[in-house]
């Protein structure tokens, strides 16, 4: 391999260095607790990438969290690139945001009625994503997602679904398919419990492929309820929409009288401020959010046209509810997040920082030989070991995830938390400063030359 230490157009000066790699003894408590949360949950987790299933070894347990760091049981810190798998867009435990829920707490943890924070927070939200004009909050990404399922059949009276081989869209049951299938080839359940009824109505398309979009649509031009997009995939690794793409979609839904759905849980406010919707310049029937909007904090919304969300209930037949939907502590939170996120130079803080990490990243694969593509929408950036372009599943699918895998465990010994598949998005926040990129990147540099055998 050539010489990472070379000062040719380095990106990370030569002076700075990664600390030493942590050894196994370093996680003797992390292991323990492992050990018995096996014993208490399914696979010893409570959501299943959190298992390090696709990099082996044991995950990490981890205790506290602030700014772009984690501190493990063991004691060992972290520069974080998960940040809770998208909601830490301000960095971890922002002052105003830890304030806003203490201070929330302290008046009841949750009223059952109407409450002020609801209006605020649905206010800022119609702010920032102007096409939206009513919205329901519930509490969490799926539950939102699976209601704009509802809300697509009632207000259309059709009943048939498109989605995209590898967009994730939560684990309501009509959307968990097994990528691969032909586009207009109805999906296969890739869940045991989910029946192939439940999924009968569900179509799949390629991402970034308008021609398979297309040829759903036309093998079924008056049955199409809805169309579900991630705008900018980040559950098959991060891959942005081609040029064309988003509009193509908005074009075909209308021809076809289908709803269009972007799935903003991941983008809505981290790609830009206002969501891949301001980004791109195209216009959603309907939006599903989740992640940012919350803060950290259990929240989900969908949103859209008043027209369209007059059908849910009360004020239309479909019915959709809530204990919790609305709490105030996370309505607080989320309150606090977008406040914070909105102050002048907040958000492109954490756009700059993913592009240097990006970059960086990418120059130091290039000048060490290392196959790999990569790149960085706002706040959010990837990286495959893969020649690339990567432009749908099939194409991710060809990267080399064992060399993910290494290089993911140098990473972490070296302080650098990642996602533990090759197939996340990375999310960096307005927290991460240049200097702890360039920490980073230090890493990358050692984690690349140790991941290469
Ligand atoms: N939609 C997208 C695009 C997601 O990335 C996710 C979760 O990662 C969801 C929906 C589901 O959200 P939640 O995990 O809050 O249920």
């Amino acid at each position: 391999m050539p010489d990472l230490f070379s000062p040719e157009a380095n990106p990370v000066p030569l002076s700075v260095l990664a600390p030493a790699p942590l050894t196994d003894d370093a996680f003797a408590r992390s292991a323990t607790l492992m050990q018995e949360a096996r014993t208490l949950f399914p696979g010893g987790v409570n959501s299943p990438v959190r298992a390090f299933g696709s990099v082996g070894g044991s995950p990490v347990v981890m205790a506290r969290a602030e700014g772009p760091y984690l501190w493990d049981e063991d004691g060992n810190r972290y520069i974080d690139y998960v940040g809770s798998w998208g909601p830490a867009i301000l960095g971890h435990s922002h002052p105003d945001v830890i304030q806003a829920v203490q201070h929330t707490a302290a008046q009841g943890l949750s009223f059952g009625t109407p409450n002020a924070l609801e209006n605020a927070l649905a206010k800022s939200v119609l702010r920032l994503m102007p096409h939206l004009a009513r919205i329901r909050f519930v509490n969490s990404g799926t539950e939102a997602v699976l209601s704009v399922i509802r809300l697509a059949r009632a207000a259309t009276g059709r009943s048939k679904l498109i989605k995209f081989e590898g967009c994730y869209h939560g684990h309501a049951d009509a959307l968990l398919l097994k990528a691969g299938s032909g586009a207009t080839t109805l999906g296969v359940p890739n869940s045991a419990g989910v029946t192939a009824n439940t999924v009968g109505d569900t179509l799949l398309a390629e991402f970034n492929n308008l021609a398979s979009v297309e040829a759903c649509f036309k093998a079924h031009p008056d049955a199409i309820a809805a169309l579900l997009v991630e705008p900018v995939a980040g559950n098959m690794g991060l891959i942005s929409p081609e040029p064309g793409f988003l509009q193509g979609l908005r074009q075909l839904c209308t021809q076809y009288g289908a709803l269009l759905v972007f799935d903003e849980v991941m983008t809505g406010f981290r790609v830009a401020l206002g969501g891949a919707a301001q980004l791109y310049g195209v216009q959603p029937d309907i939006t599903a959010l989740g992640k940012i909007i919350g803060g950290g904090m259990p929240v989900g919304a969908y949103a859209a046209t008043e027209a369209l969300m007059n059908w849910v209930s009360p004020a239309g037949p479909m019915y959709q509810a809530g204990t919790l939907s609305g709490n105030p502590v996370a309505m607080a939170a989320g309150l606090a997040t977008l406040q914070a996120l909105s102050a002048p130079g907040c958000w492109q803080r954490a756009a700059d920082a993913s592009e240097q990490l990006t970059n960086g990243m990418l120059s130091l694969c290039k000048q060490s030989g290392i196959t790999a593509c990569g790149g960085f929408v706002g706040a959010m950036a990837g990286l495959f070991f893969a020649e690339g372009p990567v432009k749908n599943y099939a194409d991710a699918l060809k990267a080399d995830t064992q060399r993910y895998a290494r290089f993911f465990h140098a990473m972490l010994r070296r302080g650098v938390y990642l996602p533990p598949s090759q197939f996340e998005a990375w999310f960096v926040s307005s927290a991460h400063t240049p200097d702890v990129i360039t920490a980073t990147l230090a890493c990358v540099r050692e984690a690349l030359i140790e991941s290469a055998a």
